[in-house]
């Protein structure tokens, strides 16, 4: 979604925030140039959002991949393409089987989505390649608690394990793992599992900038807020998202989960409390929003969802997750993209094209040549 299309009456500014003085009502950013500025503020919203949480586990920042940006999502796909295409050329069969094994340490809903999405399309596509598709893919999903998705309830999280067991996924649960390398994981114990890819979904904390913008922070590191979204001890600044911790109405005590539902709430309400605050009208009041359901989509048309206390499985559930997701889509033009793009889909095979050089083109004068033969090679 276009930020410019969507805040056509807003001043916008796109750079990146490298910290700010509140008392001086300054924040510092840096535009796209590098060139850096100081914008000032009578009312500050920070919305940063989180990064991935990883842990010091050998290899792991070197070689696994993570799954928290759009970005990253796409190179995943692309990647899985990749690896497609050189299992095609390796004559091994164990070789090829690194290339052909795929692990998500994290079985949360974002990496159940995740690992089931990317199955449900290698699946399709698989057919295209006859060496790998005779050999197989492997598929493992890696959680160090004892159970699936601790977000759903115990019956829908154990429908969800029933459906990618049912696809054949491995599901190891009460297992973290140890090292990730070049071409294999260590699960605990000792388990060697050959694989070139490892997709890190175990969870996320707060953008490191949070911490520079000399405000309160709790110990999991969230901007500390009452319940109006008011930073503690400064009246002109609020926070919201997965970088604040917003008292969550529906849980005493607890922080508001990093859910889309719980952000997008907080910002339509800051937006009152801060127009309020400049005279504009209203009060400035809490958030009072509570978790309404969850939907976890598993591709193939199948789903998991819980709404206002009511269970979906299975096409009804996958069909209450698309048409809460078009719901949310900014707009009546991009509505309408989506539900073409999606019956088009509907209607087609796959796209596999693999995309990843797009966007990184050759300089003007630079042909690389392939390594030169040596002589066996060139009689
Ligand atoms: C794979 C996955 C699936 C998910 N599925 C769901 C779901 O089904 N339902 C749901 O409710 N939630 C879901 N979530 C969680 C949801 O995406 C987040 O909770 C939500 O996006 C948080 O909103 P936010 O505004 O706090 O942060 P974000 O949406 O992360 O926005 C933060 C923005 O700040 C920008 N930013 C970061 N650093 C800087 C900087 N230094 N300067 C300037 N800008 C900066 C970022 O580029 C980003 O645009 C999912 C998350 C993941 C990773």
């Amino acid at each position: 979604m276009p930020l410019r299309e969507q805040l056509a009456t807003t001043d916008l500014w796109l750079g990146r925030v490298a910290g700010a003085a509140p008392k001086r009502r300054a924040l510092i950013v840096d535009s796209l140039d590098g060139r850096r500025h100081e914008l000032r503020y009578d009312q500050l919203i920070v919305a940063l959002g989180s990064v991935s949480r990883t842990l010091p586990i050998p290899g792991l920042v070197e070689h696994a991949i993570g799954f928290k940006t759009l970005s990253e999502a796409i190179a995943l796909r692309n990647r899985v393409l990749s690896l497609l295409e050189i299992a095609e050329t390796v004559r091994d069969a164990e070789t090829r089987a690194e290339y052909l094994t795929f692990v998500f340490v994290g079985a949360g809903y974002a990496g159940l989505e995740g690992l089931a999405e990317l199955q449900d399309f290698m699946s399709d596509v698989i057919d295209l390649y006859p060496r790998c598709r005779v050999q197989g893919m492997r598929w493992i999903l890696v959680e160090a608690r004892e159970r699936v998705m601790p977000e759903v309830a115990p019956d829908l999280a154990a429908f969800a394990e029933r459906e990618l067991r049912g696809r054949g996924i491995e599901i190891r649960t009460n297992t973290t793992i140890e090292r990730v390398g070049e071409s294999s994981v260590t699960l605990k114990g000792g388990e060697v599992v050959p694989a070139r890819t490892v997709v890190w979904t175990a969870g996320v904390k707060p953008h490191p900038v949070v911490a520079r913008l000399g405000l309160p922070l709790t110990d999991g590191g969230r901007i500390e807020v009452d319940r109006t979204m008011r930073v503690a001890g400064h009246d002109d600044v609020w926070a919201i998202g997965d970088a604040a911790a917003v008292p969550d109405p529906a849980r005493k005590g607890q922080p508001s989960p990093p859910t889309a539902q719980h952000a997008i709430r907080q910002g339509r309400r800051v937006a009152r409390n801060v127009a309020a605050e400049l005279g504009a009208g209203g009060r400035v009041r809490p958030f009072t929003y509570k978790t309404l359901g969850v939907f976890v989509d598993m591709g193939r048309q199948k789903a998991v969802a819980s709404t206002a206390g009511i269970k979906w499985r299975g096409f009804p559930a996958w069909f209450l997750a698309r048409t809460y997701h078009l719901a949310n889509m900014p707009g009546t033009k991009r509505k309408l993209r989506l539900v073409v793009d999606w019956t088009v889909s509907l209607l087609f095979s796959r796209d596999t094209s693999e995309l990843g050089q797009l966007g990184h083109p050759p300089l003007l004068a630079e042909h690389p040549a392939p390594p030169a033969l040596d002589d066996s090679a060139a009689q």
